[in-house]
């Protein structure tokens, strides 16, 4: 079980860092987390403990800061690693999934033959904003024909309401919610 002083500790090797990469924007820095031993360990913990009983097929992580994560929480899982990408990045044939910016557009790309229909996949990113990014990782996979059972975050930041983008069926897991 992870305790409430796990979260704290994780929370407290956040940084926060004002006006990037636009004015009014406050990143939340998890490199200050990562290079910590036990921060570390405590987020990979957290998330092993949500899915070590839900006989997870593959952990997809969204690019780039959901790979840290998200390889190292398939590794302890037992899963495979899948990861879904920027456009022009992944040599095989791709499947895509756009979706919509504050201005334009974006687009993940995953191998068309990267996770077999029926699967159970669990997302892993490391902050969950508007779920613009996160939703449509929900939807790339699902044009595979796997379940996706959970999208899981480091962090959560809850005025920005993206649990509501992601799918009915999908449990969204965030360690530090703010
Ligand atoms: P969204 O699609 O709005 O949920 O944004 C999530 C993606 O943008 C994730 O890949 C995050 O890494 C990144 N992101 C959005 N807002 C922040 C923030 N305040 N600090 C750090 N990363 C962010």
């Amino acid at each position: 079980m992870t305790t409430i002083n796990s979260v704290d500790f994780v929370k407290s090797k956040i940084r926060d860092v004002l006006d990037f990469p636009v004015k009014g924007i406050v990143f939340k820095d998890i490199t200050t987390v990562l290079r910590d031993k036990d921060g570390f360990k405590e987020i990979i913990k957290f998330l092993k403990d949500k899915f070590a009983d839900k006989n997870i097929d593959y952990v997809a992580g969204i690019e780039s800061r959901g790979f840290i994560f998200g390889s190292v929480l398939a590794y302890e899982l037992g899963a495979g690693f899948v990861p879904l990408r920027k456009p022009g990045k992944l040599p095989g044939e791709t499947l895509s999934q756009s979706y919509e910016l504050e201005y334009g557009t974006d687009t993940l790309q995953i191998h068309k033959d990267a996770i077999e229909a029926g699967k159970r996949v669990v997302i892993v990113d490391d902050l969950l904003a508007t779920g613009g990014t996160a939703g449509a990782a929900c939807k790339l996979i699902y044009q595979t024909g796997a379940e996706v059972v959970a999208a899981a975050f480091v962090i959560e930041l809850q005025d920005l309401k993206g649990r509501e983008k992601m799918p009915e069926g999908v449990e969204t897991v965030s360690m530090i919610v703010y």
